[in-house]
């Protein structure tokens, strides 16, 4: 949005209606669509200068406009957004500006700028990976079926050696002009030429790779890094991998989508890892030393003596790496002691031995549970 329609159209603030609509009419002659045809920097200053006097050449709306700015009342943002927007009386106004200049004046219709260069779309592609692959990140080849531009003919759709034709129908401006009489003047209603689809150029000799297109089809290897701690719907941006654009336009980009395979023993919770591991009774009771696996191989673990079944254990830095700094989660261990079911006689003495001791161990952590919340609230 322009920020100043005085400086736009070249006049001090207290210019007269006269000078502003004489300033106008020099400065929209000038870059008159018609009289700068295809040129991008003229058309969007004539937009500019149309957009400054739709205000300033309008008592109320300069009005406005000198009091609030372009915030004012009635003075949107939405910009020139093409003549439609002009009331009847704004149109009788033109009509009469544009009197001595062939009595014409353009209509924009909305297709107007679809002939310029077009970005290609973007692409999706999912990939699947391992837990390790992505504990470790990975380079991974995809086959990516998209278009690309032609290099035969380098994306003009013309064979080599052959030139394009200057399209008879718009003149290479890639514009139809209709001219429309109505009570208010006569216009000309300026539409995009269908014979060379906007662009001006007319293919006789039709690349025989792209028959004129600009674009194929092509499978393409491409290799990617997968960076290390990618997590399941992680999305990767790989710019300028979609497809190609036309007429010179940028390709577009590509997304990798992530999906990470359910692993055997392992279940991701952001940078940790969760895993569950049975040990015996024994070693429950009496403590010990295993060996536990981790998404690197395995790691020993100190189970101490006497614990409970369901105990969660914290192996630090033995998690997935973060995506952005490397810096490594952990591993939870969920104990869960098993229960012999068969007992050999001797084993069987020992439990009733064992039995035969009067302390309830139940009862016991009971007791030692509400001394210590007598104690929390003594
Ligand atoms: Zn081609
Ligand atoms: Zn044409």
């Amino acid at each position: 949005m322009p920020e100043d329609y005085y400086k736009i159209l070249g006049v001090e603030k207290g210019a007269t209606p006269e000078e502003i609509k004489k300033k106008y009419r020099t400065l929209a002659r000038k870059y008159h669509p018609d009289v700068n045809p295809n040129d991008k920097t003229a058309e969007a200053k004539f937009k500019e200068i149309n957009e400054a006097f739709e205000v300033l050449g309008n008592p109320q709306k300069r009005a406005n406009y000198d009091q609030f700015g372009q915030a004012g009342p009635g003075m949107g943002r939405g910009g020139f957004g093409g003549f439609g927007g002009f009331n009847q009386a704004d149109f009788s106004q033109f009509d009469d500006l544009f009197s001595g200049f062939g009595d014409i004046f353009n209509v924009f219709s909305g297709g107007r700028r679809r002939h310029g260069p077009q970005s290609g779309a973007d692409l999706r592609y999912d990939l699947t990976i391992e837990l390790e692959e992505s504990f470790s990140g990975i380079k991974s080849k995809i086959e990516l079926p998209r278009t690309e531009t032609c290099g035969r003919c380098n994306g003009n759709g013309a064979e080599p050696g052959t030139s394009l034709k200057t399209c008879p129908d718009c003149n290479g401006t890639g514009e139809v002009k209709q001219t429309r009489r109505t009570p208010l003047g006569q216009f000309v209603h300026i539409t995009m030429c269908h014979k060379c689809n906007g662009s001006g150029k007319i293919i006789e000799n039709p690349c025989s790779e792209c028959h004129g297109e600009g674009t194929v089809r092509k499978t393409r290897t491409i290799e990617i890094n997968i960076p290390k701690g990618v997590d399941n719907d992680s999305h990767l941006k790989i710019s300028g991998e979609g497809e190609a654009g036309t007429r010179g336009g940028p390709s577009g980009d590509l997304y990798i989508v992530i999906h990470v395979k359910p692993h055997k023993t392992f279940e991701r919770y952001g940078k940790n890892l969760y895993c569950k591991r049975t040990i015996s009774l024994s070693q429950a009771v009496l403590g010990s030393e295993i060996e536990v696996d981790t998404i690197e191989g395995k790691a020993k673990l100190k189970i101490p003596s006497g614990t409970q079944s369901h105990t969660v254990f914290k192996m630090r830095g033995q998690g997935m790496p973060d995506l952005h700094n490397g810096k490594r989660g952990d591993q939870l261990v969920k104990i869960e002691v098993l229960i012999p079911t068969k007992l050999n006689k001797k084993q069987k003495e020992m439990f009733e031995e064992f039995s035969k001791d009067k302390t309830d161990p139940v009862q016991d952590t009971k007791k030692g549970f509400f001394e210590k919340l007598k104690k929390i609230y003594q």
